[in-house]
């Protein structure tokens, strides 16, 4: 691979005598890109501060902080030419000059070139400025047309007075970043000429030049060039800097997914116990179940089976839509593991998704001679010792709990398996650091991950290309539709009706509260207000209130009662999102639907339409709903399956807002934004392989580069 000096091209404004200084400052053969930003001139501790808020602490970080739009200040433009909207350098003289008489006494300053001319308009200007701006004067003003009272003008321009042998001495476009209160585009472009200089010569390539060949790509340096300091002819719109952004994200995509085959390779060299078991317990627990398994659902058991039986652990993603019967596969999975003699975690997101499980695998599996503990935060005293015990001997052989199953003063036994479920709720973090669990024999478990998130395929790779993948493609047959409305909020004295109809048939419904803010007090809080305000309007009507922070006991016995039909109406925050399961209940009404993702949405909805009944769900919003608003509570109205609704919202939405933070595992980019780089994702994948079998030496510098700073997987 080939060293490329950064070539200084003028308009770096780098004072020579500081860079001396800095480069005194740094050894020369370091790597100094991971300098804290404070060695630059210019930059104190206000502006470390300012631009720790932009996520930049090292110079590397400078390097790919990017510009978002470019002023082109290298040409003038003829006044009779210019159009509403663009900024542009023009140059003339000034033929008169007005304070208007009314209003806010605006400067207008009329110059022309040998084309025309145009008005200047300032809003505020001193005594000074007036006595410049004389006719006569020439002026070269920098500034966006727009369309004045009778004719385009130029509003508050920068400008100079020149000479008529001045000519133009920005030879790029002018970078303008992305910057926070109180930082100035000076100082961010002083801070990163600064850091381009320095660091230049020491920029390597980690991508192999056949890559870059076959893909177009320039070298590192080169694309930095042109995205700080484009040349006229390399904006925005150019291939030059298409090619030069690709060249940037797709290292970046790179180095994430390296990272997770990488993990993959490494757990590969990891011993897990294989399960020798018979299918006795199986079979028993079949025969019990009230239903057939699905094909889809019996695929997908063969599957984790085989792995299992290897020595390697098995890292698998069973992906099925809300309702396809994930959980009576991690059942059978359990009893692989208890069957074999091993311990088996299963590990949910809510206390109320764990209690759930709990009563589940009590129901299915104590008439086996079963029993499952159970561990939570909420577990406290002689309970908790008691149970962490029976981990720790061996005795508790499948334990449900939440992430309190994984804290350190758990210690099992013969951890033989791990299950969790709703995985997205955790964030990639999170499981990467679950799987460094072992055991005191130096095992790892085999770990099974469960999510109804449908991720488009593309996305996947960015969040599970560690795991192999499994696909419960079938719902269980019987299921109908829910009938879906999308209703304006002002409405909402019909829907209510619509509950009270509904309680009279001896049906159940949900009144699921939103917001937009993840505060859970404040989603409390207002669930507490609809559930009063419902109580007003419904006096008939048994209604309960769930939510996140009630006690889970006390969550636990509403729940049971809903079940019970002791409540006709639940109240409910966005706990109820996963796993809750009542057949009864087959209305569902989702306040302030708009603000919540598609995904959110349909996994919601999936609460109903669970038993023979037809079941409805109505989504009310707050007028004014904008197009795209429409277009999306539309597809859900069109659609029951949860992959064609992640498909549609992604074209429609892009995958920045798609995966919403919760649901990327929280990766934050540097330079990729989904919605523009997808397209590489493919390049990508055939890019990793070609590097691991071709080029593996060059795997940690690209990681290193893009990954080591600082965490990529932001804390849940
Ligand atoms: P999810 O995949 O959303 O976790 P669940 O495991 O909660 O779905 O299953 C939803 C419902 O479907 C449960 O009541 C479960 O007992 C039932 N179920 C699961 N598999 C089948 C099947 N093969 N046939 C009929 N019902 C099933
Ligand atoms: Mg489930």
């Amino acid at each position: 691979m080939t060293q490329r000096r950064w070539r200084g091209n003028g308009c770096h404004h780098g004072n020579q005598r500081a860079l001396q200084h800095l480069k005194r400052h740094l050894k020369a053969s370091m790597d100094n890109s991971r300098q804290p930003v404070s060695i630059l001139k210019g930059i104190g501790p206000q502006s470390v501060a300012k631009l720790k808020k932009l996520g930049i602490h090292c110079l590397q970080d400078l390097l790919f902080h990017l510009p978002y739009r470019y002023l082109d200040k290298t040409r003038c433009h003829d006044i009779a030419h210019l159009t509403a909207g663009e900024s542009v350098l023009i140059s003339g003289i000034i033929e008169s000059t007005t304070v208007l008489p009314h209003g806010k006494h605006n400067l207008i300053v009329l110059l022309r070139d040998d084309s025309g001319s145009i008005p200047l308009r300032f809003f505020h200007y001193t005594a000074g400025q007036l006595k410049q701006l004389k006719p006569g004067v020439r002026l070269r003003c920098f500034g966006e047309i727009r369309h004045g009272y009778q004719s385009l003008e130029m509003s508050h321009p920068e400008y100079t007075i020149v000479d008529s042998q001045d000519t133009i001495t920005e030879q790029h476009l002018t970078p303008v970043y992305p910057t926070t209160e109180g930082l100035h585009q000076a100082t961010l472009r002083k801070a990163i000429d600064q850091t381009l200089t320095l660091l230049g010569g020491q920029l390597d390539d980690h991508l192999p030049d056949h890559l870059c060949q076959q893909y177009n790509f320039p070298p590192l340096l080169q694309a930095l060039e042109i995205l700080h300091h484009p040349l006229p002819y390399q904006n925005s719109d150019s291939d030059a800097h298409r090619a030069a952004l690709a060249r940037l994200a797709f290292e970046e995509l790179l180095a994430h997914h390296l990272k997770m085959l990488q993990g993959k390779q490494h757990s590969k060299q990891w011993q897990a116990p294989a399960f020798e078991h018979d299918d006795a317990l199986k079979q028993r627990f079949l025969g019990q179940l009230p239903f057939q398994l699905t094909s889809a659902q019996q695929r997908v058991i063969a599957e984790i089976e085989h792995d299992c039986r290897q020595h390697k652990p098995m890292l698998r993603l069973v992906q099925g839509d809300v309702g396809s019967g994930k959980t009576v596969v991690a059942a059978i999975a359990a009893l692989m593991a208890y069957a074999s003699g091993y311990q088996v975690a299963l590990m949910a997101p809510t206390e109320l998704l764990a209690e759930q499980h709990l009563n589940n695998f009590r129901q299915w599996l104590l008439p086996l001679g079963i029993e499952p503990f159970f561990l939570s935060g909420q577990l406290k005293g002689k309970q908790r010792t008691q149970t962490l015990s029976a981990i720790n001997s061996g005795e508790a052989r499948l334990v449900i709990g939440t992430h309190a199953l994984f804290q350190e003063q758990v210690d099992f036994d013969r951890l033989g398996l791990i299950i969790i479920d709703e995985q997205h709720r955790f964030g990639v973090h999170q499981r990467l650091a679950l799987r460094e669990k072992a055991t005191p024999t130096g095992m790892k478990p085999h770990q099974l991950v469960m999510t109804a998130t449908p991720i488009p395929r593309t996305l996947a790779m960015l969040q599970y290309s560690d795991l192999d993948i499994s696909i419960i493609d079938e719902l269980p047959p019987g299921r109908k539709p829910v009938i879906t409305c999308v209703i304006p909020a002002s409405r909402r004295d019909e829907v209510i009706d619509r509950i009270r109809q509904w309680a009279g048939k001896r049906h159940q419904s949900y009144w699921v509260c939103t917001l937009i803010e993840e505060s859970d007090s404040l989603q409390c809080e207002a669930a507490e207000k609809t559930a009063d305000y419902l109580a007003e309007a419904l006096p008939n009507l048994r209604i309960a209130l769930v939510h996140g922070r009630m006690k889970a006991a006390e969550k636990e016995r509403i729940m049971q009662d809903f079940k019970a039909h002791q409540y006709d109406l639940l109240v409910a925050t966005t706990v109820i999102e996963v796993g809750v399961d009542v057949p009864n209940a087959s209305l569902m009404i989702i306040e302030n639907a708009e603000r919540l993702g598609l995904s959110q949405l349909h996994q919601l909805r999936g609460r109903v339409g669970r038993g023979q009944q037809d079941s409805y769900c109505l989504l009310l919003y707050q007028a004014p709903l904008s197009e795209t608003g429409k277009q999306r509570l539309a597809i859900l109205r069109e659609s029951q399956d949860g992959f064609v609704i992640a498909e549609k919202d992604l074209a429609l939405r892009g995958p920045g807002e798609v995966m919403g933070t919760r649901q990327t595992g929280q990766i934050n980019f540097k330079i990729v934004e989904l919605s523009r780089d997808q397209h590489l994702l493919d390049k990508v994948q055939d890019a990793a392989q070609y590097i691991l079998s071709q080029h593996p030496e060059s795997i940690p510098d690209i990681i290193d580069r893009w990954l080591s700073h600082h965490n990529p997987y932001a804390e849940v």
